[in-house]
């Protein structure tokens, strides 16, 4: 028998922090869904630490269930005893990429197709073409069901409009802002990112969207590729920290959550840690940065119902809810409604919805019940991972409810 330890990757004060109360429970999409309590964050918090002590293999259910986790935080948005579970999951993720050998159709998904293709926004888009061409040639129900789950995801109308490196203030400049234009940002919703730019103009911000920034590292601080991740951050913090910005704003959860989180990723890199730090301290989301704008931006109201759903890197990650609830109600009005289980996981978590798809699907019919449920005519949410599975579930339900950004709700709103 080896006396070998087990190699450490997990900071072990912080999974001893879980007392195992079971508070997480109902708040976890996975364990509403299975009832398992492997699929809880108890139980897979109690996986983790089998496996850092050598008790299981990194392999079986160790790894169907923490990859069966969406990441979406939102058991440490409800702990009672501060456990970090985002910060547990993804050094568990890194070291199961290290150890665990993958089907080579999960590894292709993993290594090539996730993190050659998505953080790169020009490849993006020419991966995007072939699956235009598939949709339009109609031979999508001929297609195995991943295909056909895959290909729903890509959006009708996406663009890519782009950005200038500087746009003006509109009036008396109040301050200067560096703008994050994101991955999936650019390759499908570049007007998404001309609206906001525009609103934060309106609002007197000149605005600067550095070009020699890059992928947040998201995806792969997610997917367990924590030293990829790193380098991102490197060099985001380089692209940003000599334009003198108020702020850095950026208009996708899942990317803001990871860059107010760079000062964690680099903690130990005595080059950067500082660095790092106060990068994060500038990054806003632009709920935030708006939402107090919203006294004095003047809007048509809508005349539609109209409901927001939370999008979890927001909500639990970053703990925002009331400033995007603000811009939209001060739209909506009297026309806005809570939507049900605003704060479950729509099932697109990242790239969740493709290495995960059948529990993706289950939650993404989860959320569009909810949403037709509530009677709104507009769904309106702050992240385009979310937009892409919510457009592609009311589609499959044949739902006109249209889904829509924060940022392109207000900016059809602005009065000029
Ligand atoms: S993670 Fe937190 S809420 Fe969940 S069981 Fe542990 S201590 Fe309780
Ligand atoms: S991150 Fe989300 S899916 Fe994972 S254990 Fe926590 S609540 Fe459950």
């Amino acid at each position: 028998m080896s006396t070998q330890a087990p190699e450490r990757f997990l900071d072990y004060d912080k999974s001893l922090a879980c007392i195992h109360c079971g508070l997480c429970l109902s708040s976890c999409p996975t364990y509403l869904e299975t009832g398992n309590e492997n699929d809880s964050p108890r139980g897979r918090i109690y996986l983790m630490r089998a496996v850092q002590d050598g008790r299981l293999p990194v392999a079986g259910a160790a790894v169907t269930h923490i990859d069966r986790c969406l990441g979406c935080r939102a058991c440490e948005a409800v702990c009672p005893s501060g456990v970090q579970y985002g910060n547990l999951l993804e050094h568990t993720r890194d070291h199961i990429e290290k150890k665990h050998q993958r089907s080579p159709f999960q590894t292709f998904l993993r290594r090539v197709a996730i993190e050659k293709v998505f953080p790169f926004p020009n490849r993006l888009k020419v991966a995007l073409l072939p699956a235009r061409i598939v949709k339009s040639l109609g031979v999508e129900p001929m297609l195995p069901k991943f295909a056909r789950e895959a290909l729903s995801l890509v959006p009708d109308n996406a663009n890519s409009a782009t950005l200038p490196e500087v746009s003006p203030a509109r009036g008396e400049t109040r301050g200067r802002l560096g703008f994050i234009s994101g991955c999936a940002m650019t390759a499908m919703f570049g007007e998404t990112n001309q609206a906001s730019v525009r609103l934060l103009n309106r609002a007197g911000y000149e605005v600067a969207t550095p070009k020699t920034q890059n992928c947040c590292g998201a995806l792969y601080a997610h997917s367990g590729q924590l030293e990829l991740a790193r380098e991102c951050a490197r060099k985001n913090i380089a692209a940003f920290e000599d334009g003198k910005f108020d702020a850095i704003i950026i208009n996708a959860a899942g990317c803001g959550s990871t860059l107010k989180e760079y000062d964690h990723l680099l903690h130990d890199d005595p080059v950067w840690a500082e660095r790092a730090k106060k990068f994060s301290a500038k990054v806003k989301d632009l709920t935030e940065w708006m939402a107090p704008e919203m006294a004095t931006c003047k809007t048509k109201p809508s005349d539609c119902k109209v409901t927001y759903h939370d999008a979890c890197h927001l909500a639990h990650a970053q703990r925002i809810t009331k400033p995007p609830r603000e811009i939209v109600k001060a739209v909506a009005g009297n026309n806005y409604v809570e939507l049900a289980e605003s704060d479950v996981c729509c099932g697109s978590a990242g790239t969740y919805n493709l290495t995960e798809p059948e529990m993706a699907e289950r939650l993404q019919n989860r959320k569009i019940e909810n949403i037709l449920k509530s009677g709104a005519q507009i769904v309106v949410t702050s992240n385009p991972g979310c937009l892409l599975q919510i457009k592609a579930g009311l589609k499959k339900a044949g739902s006109t409810v249209e889904a829509v950004h924060i940022a392109d709700f207000l900016d059809r709103a602005a009065c000029d």
